[in-house]
């Protein structure tokens, strides 16, 4: 039997939770979006679930099986790659959110996100690609000088040239305050950077002639730590006069690394010597200007969890309909979801999947309303409720991807586990999101350190808008209401614990932070669950919504009290031995 490579995209969920959850036609009524009328965006997604499932779909296997591989020094990529990205280029895919003169569509980012769940779903490693060249677009559109921009910028959204964020070192992982690689300037006024990245992300491949590789270097005489970092673009081949790729530019790809999951997408050892580099932004803000990039691809790898999460759903709904076991022995079996384990499995299935799409998409919704209301006070509120949002959309999302995948292997059983099923490989992709894009460990120590540290304002407007929307919706689940009650006054109670200690006692704080960030996942869980149910009478999903959002305040929500205990356990036991005898393993 041949690998099953099928994707259904989540059409009615996007787009009852566009219309109905997150009003994205107010958003498209914001000037920069005046253009978008909503029957454009539901006729760019119906049109985007097409591409996904007959252009993308059919190569997720041949990526599996056949992975991208160095061969004499360049990268050739899977079999199908090379034809379905010149298609997905040329549909002007790349650039939906990007401006409309930059060669755009400026669509909203939340259409944008919504999208992208289609292409992750169908193929995340293919999807790896054009997510870092709208991202690396948007950070030189943030902090490239003109001449950057021009030379850049629309060939990154057009797909001519392709992208790659090149941050990892050996040394410098989450650390990134580490880094080695050198940006010196020469008697000529050039720059050059020389020096070796890991894990570089399609940093080769066989169908664009030129990549910029938006890259982090230390200058001479920088201070330690990421305030020395300076950020580079770095061509794979020089730029001749006209803008078309030159000489070599001193970029090899010395190792593309045998993995896990992704194997579609090339993750490679590169080296940098004496390669001409352009600077972006000021010497020295570097990681600042970076952010720009990395939060387009958090957000992203947010819904990469979605994404993986939502196909693998769809096949396990299919499968527990049709395949039929156990029931007396007199009679035919029933089907799988008529038992009430594999129920709890669908459901708690659907509630992760269509839970995280909607927080995903509501911090994308957000991050419009940041960047294009035209009152202030809400571009300012839009943007610290995003920021809240983003760590824990990220590391949730992710957990839920891996989650979800491991579940759809459980209700297909050993079948499952065979590879022709194709659903062992959202497993083995999925992995990858919990680490790469800020490892959630990270995500967690940023929400507590840096968000709710901030003072509070963020804690505050998520709790805010949380109660608010409780008041309003509550008849619409009154039991989800109350469990979601609860869980705000654990997330009230564990917030005000760390405040307390965050400066004097910052281990405690650092050991209660992914139990923190998990309770806060929780809680925008049970918001959007309980704004889904408000919003789905009179629609085809009003039974599906209403049944799930019972699920998720009867065994999902539940959890926030011992993620509140988990917080105020503090660092003391896990201090509880030195380091020497907790690594000593017992032989
Ligand atoms: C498939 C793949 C693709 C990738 N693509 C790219 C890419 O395109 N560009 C790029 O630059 N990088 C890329 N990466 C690298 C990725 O971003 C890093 O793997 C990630 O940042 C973690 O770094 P690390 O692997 O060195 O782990 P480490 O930093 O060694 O961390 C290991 C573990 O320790 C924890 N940890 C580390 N430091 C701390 C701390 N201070 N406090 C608490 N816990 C801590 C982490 O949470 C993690 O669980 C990719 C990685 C993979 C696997």
């Amino acid at each position: 039997m041949d690998r099953v490579s099928r994707y259904t995209p989540p059409i009615a969920d996007q787009l009852f939770l566009l219309a109905r959850v997150l009003d994205c036609p107010a958003l498209l009524r914001l000037p920069a979006h005046a253009h978008v009328d909503w029957p454009t965006v539901v006729q760019i997604l119906g049109e985007g679930g097409r591409m996904a499932s007959h252009l993308l779909a059919p190569i997720n296997a041949a990526g599996d099986l056949r992975p991208a591989a160095l061969i004499d020094g360049r990268v050739m990529t899977s079999p199908g790659y090379a034809a379905a990205y010149r298609a997905f280029a040329d549909g002007g895919w790349i650039g939906l959110d990007l401006p409309r003169d930059r060669g755009g569509q400026g669509l909203p980012r939340v259409v944008q996100n919504a999208f992208a769940e289609m292409v992750n779903g169908a193929c995340v490693a293919f999807g790896m690609l054009p997510l870092m060249q709208r991202a690396a677009a948007r950070l030189l559109l943030a902090h490239g000088t003109p001449e950057i921009l021009e030379v850049f910028v629309p060939r990154l959204v057009s797909g001519e040239w392709a992208a790659t964020i090149c941050i990892s070192e050996s040394q410098a992982g989450s650390d990134v305050g580490r880094i080695a690689t050198r940006a010196t300037r020469g008697d000529d006024g050039r720059w050059r950077v020389t020096g070796g990245k890991i894990f570089i992300t399609f940093g080769d491949q066989d169908f664009t002639p030129q990549i910029a590789h938006l890259l982090l270097a230390r200058t001479p005489d920088a201070p330690p730590g990421t305030r020395g970092l300076s950020l580079f673009v770095v061509p794979s081949r020089r730029i001749g006069p006209d803008g078309t790729p030159g000489e070599a530019n001193g970029v090899t790809v010395t190792r593309v690394e045998h993995k896990m999951g992704l194997k579609g997408s090339p993750t490679c050892v590169m080296s940098f010597d004496n390669s001409l580099a352009y600077p972006v932004g000021a010497p020295g803000a570097g990681m600042r200007c970076m952010f720009t990039m990395v939060n387009t691809m958090r957000l992203e790898v947010a819904m990469q969890g979605v994404a993986v999460a939502g196909a693998a759903t769809a096949r396990a709904l299919a499968y527990a309909a049709e395949r039929r076991q156990g029931g007396p022995a007199a009679e035919p079996p029933p089907p799988l979801a008529s038992h009430p384990d594999v129920r709890s499995m669908l459901l708690e299935m659907r509630a992760l999947t269509e839970g995280f799409r909607a927080v995903v998409l509501q911090t994308a919704a957000l991050l419009d309303l940041a960047h294009g209301s035209e009152d202030e006070g809400e571009r300012r509120r839009s943007l610290a409720l995003a920021e809240w949002l983003l760590p824990v959309g990220k590391a949730a999302g992710s957990e839920a991807g891996f989650r979800v995948a491991n579940l759809a292997v459980q209700v297909f059983g050993g079948h499952g586990y065979i590879s022709d099923s194709g659903v062992e490989q959202y497993v083995r992709d999925a992995r990858v999101m919990a680490i790469y894009e800020g490892a959630n460990g990270i995500q967690a120590i940023d929400l507590v350190t840096r968000k709710l540290g901030g003072g509070g304002e963020r804690l505050g407007l998520f709790v805010d808008r949380v109660m608010a929307d409780l008041h309003c919706h509550q008849s619409a689940c009154p039991s989800l209401a109350d469990a979601l009650e609860v869980a705000v006054a654990d997330l009230r109670v564990a917030s005000d614990w760390l405040v307390a200690r965050l400066e004097k006692q910052p281990r405690d704080c650092e050991a209660g932070a992914r139990a923190y960030l998990e309770l806060v996942a929780v809680v925008a869980l049970g918001w959007m669950w309980l704004r889904m149910a408000g919003a789905a009478p009179g629609t085809s999903l009003a039974d599906t919504k209403l049944a799930t959002a019972l699920f998720v305040g009867e065994q999902l929500l539940p959890v926030s009290s011992l993620l509140r205990q988990r917080v105020h356990a503090g660092a003391r036991t896990l201090d509880a031995l030195a380091l020497e005898e907790l690594c000593r393993y017992p032989e």
